[in-house]
Order: structure tokens, then C-alpha cells, then sequence
């Protein structure tokens, strides 16, 4: 039998967000053996961004003991998809400034290890595969709730990308065809209800008749939303529960279509558990064919914010085992 050394290969995992970087070091069992995070606009500064990648990985690999020589590989997950075919390149739809291009090749220069990019919510399904809420799952669907909406389809024990690696796009499925207009083109997408720009929106709007909210005493974010909603504020709660009535509508149509075994939601507001899903449940029973068992099995994911990182790391690791497999005929 052979065995991991846990700590004999360590990887850096990178989660690039609309609006944060965040790197995780991390050994070969999925444990976080240092953290960095930033917040930054990594949307309209592309070169900024790369650098700040770069210092983050540098400062996790400086309080770790030997780490530069034990890498790797690196994996970097983006907010947008990437086609499988030429990863380096970025949705131009997505992301306008990037001018369609990552740039992340600069990692492979300075680190000198392999580097991997990937679409966030795939990644945050192979690390709810891999360590957390869809361990012994073959078929779950992950929801990552931020910025944009994603989601990362597991199918057989296997990311199902689709033709163009664009699958999983839920936050462009348009659920009101009056609505607001999106950035992909279309009317009503789920994004322009449940992205985090909409529920900033949604509460700043709401402020005019509810002045003694919590969130009149700062600036309003997905974040505070959280917070305020947790210590049961009104105007908050009442948005969350208008974001999960209309995440309920998409993800009935999405257990229609798919029949998974678990959906798992993560990124903003699923620290409030059961009160996102209590109002998203009750949608979905009124919405699907075999209703109260598929509302079950919505779950909130058990790695929390730094998921997506770790879903970056796996990625590394797991192409490493795949090479392993192929070249010793094992697996
Ligand atoms: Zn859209």
C-alpha cells in the first residue's frame, strides 16, 4: 500500500475574486498550513493584481519552513470561465480589463513549478468533493454565491464542463425576462438578483424606509448584509429571504434538470444556515417534481470562505496523481 507524507509536497492554492485575492498553502491532505488574504479591484487592475498574487504566495511560503523547495505546483481559481483548452485565457465578457488574457504564465517564471487555472465554482466543487459537504457524492451540484454566481457541476465523480468549458454559468440563467439588464446581454439573470451588487442594491434602496437598520451606520456590503441579517435585522433579513426565494427558483430548475444528489452553497450568506435555507427550500418544494426530498438535500458548504483556495490546491494535487496513474500504470 502506498501512503501520502502529508507534509513531503505542499501547494499554493490562489482564490482570485472579483474583489479579494486570497492564497492557502497547503499539504497534500488539504490542510491550510498558512493563509493570506487582500481585498482588492482585482477586476479593473490586472497588473496590480498579478503582483499582489505573487506577494501573497511569497508570504505564505515565508512562514513555512523549507515550503519554496517543497512546491509543487500552484492553482489559481478565477471568477469567470476558462476554456480547458488554453487556460491563460479569460472571458472578455467577465472580465473586460484583462483584455482576455490571465498573465498568470508570470507564476510559472517566478516559482519555477507548474501552474494550473480553473473556473472558482468548479474548484469549489472538487474541494466539497474532495474534503467537505460532497465527500461520497458522484453527482452534486456547488453553488458559489458572490460577485457573479456559479456553479461547478460534479457528474459521474468528474467536472462536467461542457463543449466550451462555459457550463455551469447559473448566474446567467434568466429567471424574470422584464428584468434588469446584465453584463452578458440578456434581461433577468440570476446574478441581478443574487450577485452581490444586486443585494447592495436591494438594501441601499430599502434604507429610505427603514432608517434605524444596522446597515444605515455604514457602507453596505454582501458582508454586512450577512452581519446584520445574523443579528436579525429587519431590512437585511427581508433581503436574504428575497435572494433565496429567487436562488430557489434557479436551483428548482437546476434539480429538474440534473437530479443531483446534494446542492452544496457557498460564498456570501451561508454563514445564516438555515435561514437562507429555509426560504430557498420552501420555493424549491413548491418548484420541483419530487420536491421535499430534492429540497433536503440543499446543504451549505463545510469548508466556508477559504473553499475555493483549497478547490485550487486539489486541483494541483490531483493532476499530480493523474500523471502519477499514467506514468506507473497504477492508480
Ligand atoms: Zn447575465
Amino acid at each position: 500500500m502506498l501512503e501520502f507524507q502529508d507534509d513531503a509536497r505542499l501547494i499554493l492554492g490562489v482564490d482570485m475574486g472579483a474583489t479579494h485575492v486570497a492564497v492557502a498553502l497547503t499539504n497534500l491532505r488539504g490542510r491550510i498550513l498558512a493563509w493570506n488574504e487582500k481585498m482588492h479591484p482585482v477586476r479593473s487592475d490586472p497588473e496590480g493584481t498579478r503582483e499582489l498574487i505573487e506577494q501573497l504566495c511569497e508570504a505564505c511560503l515565508a512562514e513555512v519552513p523549507g515550503a519554496a523547495r517543497a512546491l509543487q505546483g500552484i492553482g489559481v481559481a478565477v471568477p469567470a470561465p476558462v476554456d480547458h483548452m488554453d487556460p491563460m485565457q479569460l472571458s472578455p465578457i467577465v472580465l473586460p480589463a484583462w483584455g482576455g488574457h490571465s498573465g498568470l504564465e508570470s507564476l510559472e517564471t517566478r516559482f519555477r513549478v507548474p501552474v494550473y487555472v480553473e473556473n472558482d465554482a468548479n474548484l469549489g466543487a472538487m474541494a466539497e468533493g474532495w474534503w467537505g459537504a460532497g465527500r461520497g457524492l458522484e453527482d452534486f451540484t456547488y453553488i458559489k454565491l458572490a460577485t457573479g454566481i456559479g456553479a461547478g457541476l460534479m457528474v459521474g465523480g468528474e467536472i462536467s464542463r461542457g463543449v466550451s468549458s462555459a457550463a455551469g454559468e447559473i448566474g446567467h440563467v434568466s429567471i424574470d425576462p422584464n428584468g434588469e439588464p446584465c453584463l452578458c446581454g440578456n434581461r433577468g439573470c440570476l446574478v441581478t438578483f443574487v450577485g452581490g451588487e444586486a443585494l447592495v442594491r436591494r438594501a441601499q434602496a430599502g434604507l429610505a424606509d427603514a432608517p434605524d437598520s444596522l446597515l444605515a451606520r455604514g457602507e453596505v456590503t454582501p458582508g454586512t448584509i450577512e452581519q446584520a441579517a445574523l443579528a436579525g435585522d429587519r431590512l437585511a433579513v427581508s433581503v436574504v429571504r428575497e435572494a433565496a426565494h429567487h436562488l430557489g427558483v434557479a436551483i428548482a430548475g437546476l434539480l429538474n434538470l440534473l437530479n443531483p444528489g446534494a446542492v452544496i452553497l457557498g460564498g456570501s450568506l451561508v454563514r445564516l444556515g438555515n435561514d437562507l435555507l429555509r426560504p430557498l427550500r420552501a420555493t424549491v418544494v413548491q418548484r420541483t417534481l419530487v420536491s421535499s426530498v430534492a429540497a433536503s438535500e440543499i446543504r451549505i458548504s463545510e469548508l466556508g470562505p477559504r473553499g475555493t483556495s483549497l478547490g485550487a490546491a486539489t486541483m494541483v494535487l490531483a493532476e499530480a496523481l493523474r500523471h502519477t496513474s499514467s506514468s506507473d500504470g497504477t492508480r
